[in-house]
């Protein structure tokens, strides 16, 4: 099935099991906004409790903070945000549809990425063991004149977004025939910037009004606490400041369901260092970043670094780490050097000192900051996309979600048999013992069959089954969400049996 079917697929999976709904459905929705449902809703926080605890949990040196969306408009001055927080936009005359056209030009050269691992895999099946990607790369003329084409474009492109050269970004995509994918023309209007802060305005009369802004980004509010919590903390540098919380963009296409969203959550911690040590520090980041990701068991070979094309005016190394969802490799988080441009901007614009007195150094500097930051959402779907599974058994199919246990919204559902001879009962007293650790659910509808698939399709990892012979030895079956197996094992064990295999700890230690 082409990857696009499966993603329509799994967004529509996401509304009828409780993940995703549309905001504001009844009403028709609201463009690029999304409410979680009640398995949403605990998937996400159990993200969210995954990455909040490999900060603060497993680094002494990294805090937490939960600053407030709304700040003082002048932050967003010093950041940068007010002046060049822009996305360029294009209009195709026809469609009147509006696109990023950077992104226009990213999906062309994804085109030509994708002819080449096409060529690749095609030979690799061909020459089996004695395929040598290398020479193949160097030698295979279709090979050859698409990477020529890559580079020719990303040079190019990339100069064109370090320049700002809007014209040329206009030209590249005239240059390039790309076509608006609604109407199928190349009608374009010229490429303009679009600031993408929402504003609002703070005070009770129309002259006393302040304009304030929705956070575009959960960073600065740890910037302009960084000496608070240093001081406060007793923080020596290194040290690093942990935050979850809301951020708004305006966004110009909002595309690819929970991808790219108007209202989203972000993870991001800020680790600020002396002046010098950022690069090492960066590499280190980088390394535990992409460890974090891989422990949650989705395949080392469905993540890449991404270097930055242009890199933003205050940073000195920039990567994303990529993931590959049904629609190509994109990026899921950010890992930036931003030198010490947010802290500098802070104290020329507030008149404030926020320099830290090293006492190894015996002098006082303005740190350098290493940053990584996710988006939740991103990293739900990241999650979501990677479980879904269409499966074809002997008899039947079924839809399963293989979320990894640690994340899934229910550990297990216990399940009577039948719903008499006392089962229903002791179903209930299994669950009295377990909800204290474990997310549990209860059903005694429909047979055992319908009842696996309705947990599958949510995920559940364990299915718990109270049968008569319980009442005699205390013993149930445990059944397993992915290999489908089934096991006779005593009450008294679940406990364990389940907690080994859900447990964060374990998924900590593996990294
Ligand atoms: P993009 O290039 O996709 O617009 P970005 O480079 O602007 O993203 P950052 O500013 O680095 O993104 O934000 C850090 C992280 O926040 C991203 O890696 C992504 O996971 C998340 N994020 C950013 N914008 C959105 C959005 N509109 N919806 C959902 N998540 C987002």
């Amino acid at each position: 099935m082409a990857q696009e079917e499966i993603f329509k697929k799994l967004v529509a999976h996401c509304k009828e099991y409780g993940y995703v709904f549309q905001s504001s459905e009844i009403y028709d929705g609201l463009s690029a906004v999304y409410d979680y449902g009640q398995y949403g809703v605990e998937l996400k926080n159990n993200i969210k409790k995954y990455w909040w605890d490999s900060m603060v949990l497993l680094h002494e040196n990294v805090v937490g903070i939960d600053s407030a969306i709304f700040m003082h408009p002048t932050i967003w001055k010093a950041s940068g945000h007010v002046d060049a927080f822009n996305d360029p936009l294009i209009d195709n005359k026809d469609s009147k549809k509006r696109y990023r056209a950077d992104v226009l030009v990213e999906d062309q050269l994804a085109k030509f990425e994708e002819k080449i691992n096409k060529e690749i895999e095609k030979a690799h099946k061909r020459f089996g063991d004695a395929f040598d990607e290398q020479q193949f790369r160097e030698t295979n003329q279709r090979v050859v004149d698409n990477q020529k084409k890559y580079d020719d474009l990303h040079e190019r492109f990339s100069k064109a977004l370090n320049d700002n050269n809007l014209e040329e970004l206009k030209q590249i995509i005239i240059d390039q025939e790309i076509v608006c994918p609604v109407s199928g023309t190349r009608n374009w209007t010229d490429v303009r910037q679009f600031n993408l802060m929402f504003s609002t305005e703070m005070g009770s009369t129309s002259e006393g009004a302040m304009k304030v802004y929705l956070r575009p980004e959960t960073a600065q509010g740890i910037f302009v606490n960084y000496l608070n919590v240093q001081k406060s903390g007793r923080m020596k540098i290194p040290f690093g400041i942990a935050q979850i919380g809301k951020a708004f963009r305006n966004e110009i296409v909002a595309r690819q369901f929970i991808f790219r969203m108007r209202e989203f959550e972000q993870m991001e911690m800020q680790f600020f260092v002396r002046p010098g040590t950022e690069l090492d520090w960066f590499e280190k980041w980088k390394e535990l970043r992409m460890q974090w990701h891989q422990a949650l068991g989705f395949g080392a070979e469905n993540y890449r670094f991404h270097e930055h094309e242009k890199l933003a005016h205050y940073a000195n190394a920039a990567v994303d780490v990529e993931f590959k969802f049904p629609f190509g490799f994109k990026e899921v988080e950010g890992i930036h050097s931003r030198t010490d441009f947010d802290l500098s901007q802070h104290e020329k614009y507030s008149g404030k000192k926020v320099r830290y007195f090293d006492p190894e150094l015996n002098e006082s500097y303005v740190p350098f900051v290493v940053e990584t930051s996710i988006g939740v959402d991103r990293m739900f779907l990241q999650v979501i996309s990677a479980a879904y599974h269409e499966e074809q058994l002997e008899k039947d199919s079924r839809v399963v979600l293989k979320l990894p246990p640690v994340l899934a919204p229910v550990k297990l559902a216990v399940m009577p048999l039948v719903k008499k001879d006392g089962l229903p009962e002791k179903a209930r007293e299994i669950i009295d013992r377990l909800k204290f650790g474990f997310n549990c659910q209860y059903d005694e509808k429909d047979s055992i069959g319908k009842r696996y698939r309705r947990q599958d399709a949510i995920g559940t990892p364990f299915c718990v089954t109270v049968d008569h012979q319980t009442t005699t030895d205390n013993t149930v079956t445990i059944r397993y969400r992915d290999s489908m197996e089934q096991e006779r094992v005593n009450i008294a064990d679940l406990d364990t049996i389940i907690g080994e295999k859900v447990s964060m700890r374990r998924l900590f230690e593996k990294q």
